[in-house]
């Protein structure tokens, strides 16, 4: 199973693939976590990348392509993966298919989280994320069991700092300015799918997993 998705944050994107990642076995690639970690490991390129997340800018297309093509190139994601964040616009995209011809690998689906501004503006307000494990939490939609502790391993959780309002609004317009068009681009490929970005968790992996069997990408 490869697939893309693609969907303005907030979307449950993330979410969605952290779920079904576990349940078919193949890696989740995030191209904001794998960044988050680069911001984190105190090299230059890791205090660059930083500052742009911070500004909610897109990091330099050069930086996470290679950064895509290194872990695409692992042995577990030979069988499948769900790459979540990538790419965020033509550029990106049409590295990827150089990527995709050299290493003969084919995409089955690119998935569209069509999402309401409404439901985006909410679900970011909202996130919390535990600084050990990286789950995600929502404050309302899925309270973790305990306030401020992740579920799974007792972590804390925290307000990512690009989910303030002011940066939210600025991802928000980045998405409009670079990513969204990649809908039109993906259209002509013929591989891609609209799923609803506004459903609740469950209902949201239901939608996913019943897209999964009608493209006979899964068995009953
Ligand atoms: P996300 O976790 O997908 O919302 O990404 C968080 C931030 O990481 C974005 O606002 C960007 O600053 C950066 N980022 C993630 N994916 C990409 C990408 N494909 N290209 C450039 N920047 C990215």
């Amino acid at each position: 199973m490869k697939i893309i998705f693609l969907g303005p944050p907030g979307a449950g994107k993330g979410t969605q693939a952290k779920l079904l990642a576990e349940r078919y076995h193949i890696p989740h690639i995030s191209t904001g976590d794998i960044l988050r970690e680069v911001s984190r490991n105190g090299s230059t390129i890791g205090q660059q990348v930083r500052t742009f997340m911070q500004e909610g800018k897109l990091v330099p297309d050069e930086i996470v392509t290679r950064l895509v093509a290194g872990r695409m190139g692992s042995d577990d994601a030979r069988g499948g993966f769900i790459l979540d964040g990538f790419p965020r616009n033509e550029t990106q995209a049409e590295s990827l298919d150089k990527l995709l011809s050299e290493t003969g690998v084919l995409i089955d689906l690119i998935v569209y989280f069509e999402t309401k501004e409404k439901t985006i503006v909410s679900r970011l307000a909202g996130r919390r994320v535990c600084n050990t494990c990286g789950a995600n939490y929502h404050v309302v939609n899925i309270p973790p069991r305990k306030e401020g502790s992740c579920d799974q391993c007792g972590g804390a959780l925290f307000q990512r700092e690009d989910d303030k309002e002011e940066t939210v609004r600025k991802r928000l317009k980045v998405y409009e300015q670079e990513t969204a068009s990649l809908v039109g681009y993906y259209k002509k490929s013929k591989k891609l799918r609209v799923v609803s970005g506004d459903l609740e968790l469950k209902e949201g992996q239901e939608a996913l997993v019943s897209l999964f069997k009608k493209e006979h990408l899964i068995r009953d």
